[in-house]
C-alpha cells in the first residue's frame, strides 16, 4: 500500500505517518527527517540543504525531487512506503504523479489532516524532539505528551531520551514562511493537495480534523485505512 500525508507543520502528520508505519510496517519517508539527518551528518546534501530549511523555505526542487525519487526506488519501499513532506508544491506533485505513472506505480491513499494555521502555529513552538527516535511524540503544552522530568532536565516521556528543539521550530519568521508555503493553493502545498484529491481513479482520499488528540486523529485515519 502506497500512501501520501498531508498536513501542515504542527498538524502530527509525522506522529501519524509513524503510527501507521508502526502498524503495517511501510517504509515511511519524511523529506525534512532525510534533509536532518544529513545536515547532522554534515553531508554535502545537507549543506546545501541547511540554509533554505533555517529560514523556512523548501530546499529547491532540482535537490529535493531526484532526493525522494531515488528514496522510493529502494528495496524498502517494494512493500509498500508512507510519504511524508513530499510532494511540497506543484511541480513536485506533478512529477511524483508522472514518476509513479511511468513505474506503474499506484498510489492508494492520499491523507489530509487539516488544522487551522492558529492552531498549527501554536503546536510548533512546544514540540520537542527525542534524540533516539524523531517519533516519539513531545510537547511542553499538552498534557498527554507532556515530557517527564529527570535529574533536573526534561526528558523524552517514551524513552527518557534527551530533548531538543528545532531552530526552525523556535524562529517565527520561519514557522510564517513554512505556513505560506503549506496553505497556498496556486503553487505551494495546498495545491499539491488539491491535485492529488483530484486524480480520482484507484486513489481513495481521507481527510481528518487535526485537532482532537493524537489517539483520536489516529482512529479516524485507521478506520479508513483496508
Ligand atoms: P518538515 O520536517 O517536513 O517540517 O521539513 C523541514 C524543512 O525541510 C522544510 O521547512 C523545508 O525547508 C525542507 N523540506 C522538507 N520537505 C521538503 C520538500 N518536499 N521540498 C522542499 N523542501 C522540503
Amino acid at each position: 500500500m502506497n500512501i501520501l500525508v498531508f498536513g501542515p507543520n504542527g498538524s502530527g502528520k509525522g506522529t501519524q505517518g509513524a503510527i501507521i508505519q508502526k502498524k503495517y510496517n511501510f517504509s515511511h519517508i519524511e523529506s525534512g527527517a532525510i534533509f536532518r539527518l544529513n545536515i547532522g551528518g554534515g553531508t554535502e546534501l545537507g549543506k546545501q540543504a541547511k540554509e533554505y530549511i533555517d529560514r523556512g523555505d523548501l530546499v529547491p526542487d532540482d535537490i529535493t525531487i531526484p532526493m525522494i525519487l531515488d528514496r522510493l526506488k529502494e528495496d524498502d519501499c517494494k512493500g509498500g512506503w508512507i510519504l511524508d513532506g513530499f510532494p511540497r508544491n506543484k511541480v513536485q506533485a506533478e512529477t511524483l504523479a508522472k514518476a509513479l505513472q511511468d513505474e506503474g506505480i499506484n498510489l492508494d491513499y492520499v491523507i489530509e489532516i487539516t488544522l487551522k494555521r492558529e492552531i498549527a502555529k501554536l503546536r510548533i513552538t512546544g514540540r520537542r524532539l527525542c534524540v533516539n527516535d524523531n517519533n516519539h511524540p513531545n510537547h511542553i503544552a499538552f498534557e498527554a505528551i507532556k515530557p517527564v522530568e529527570k535529574d533536573g532536565q526534561i526528558v523524552c516521556r517514551v524513552c527518557g531520551g534527551e530533548l531538543k528543539t528545532r531552530p526552525d521550530d523556535q524562529d517565527d519568521a520561519a514557522i510564517d514562511k513554512r505556513h505560506d508555503i503549506y496553505y497556498d493553493e496556486d503553487t505551494g502545498t495546498m495545491a499539491a493537495v488539491n491535485f492529488f484529491k483530484s486524480l480520482g481513479g484507484a486513489t481513495k482520499v481521507i481527510t481528518v480534523d487535526g485537532e482532537p488528540s493524537i489517539d483520536t486523529v489516529s482512529e479516524a485515519i485507521m478506520k479508513e485505512l483496508i
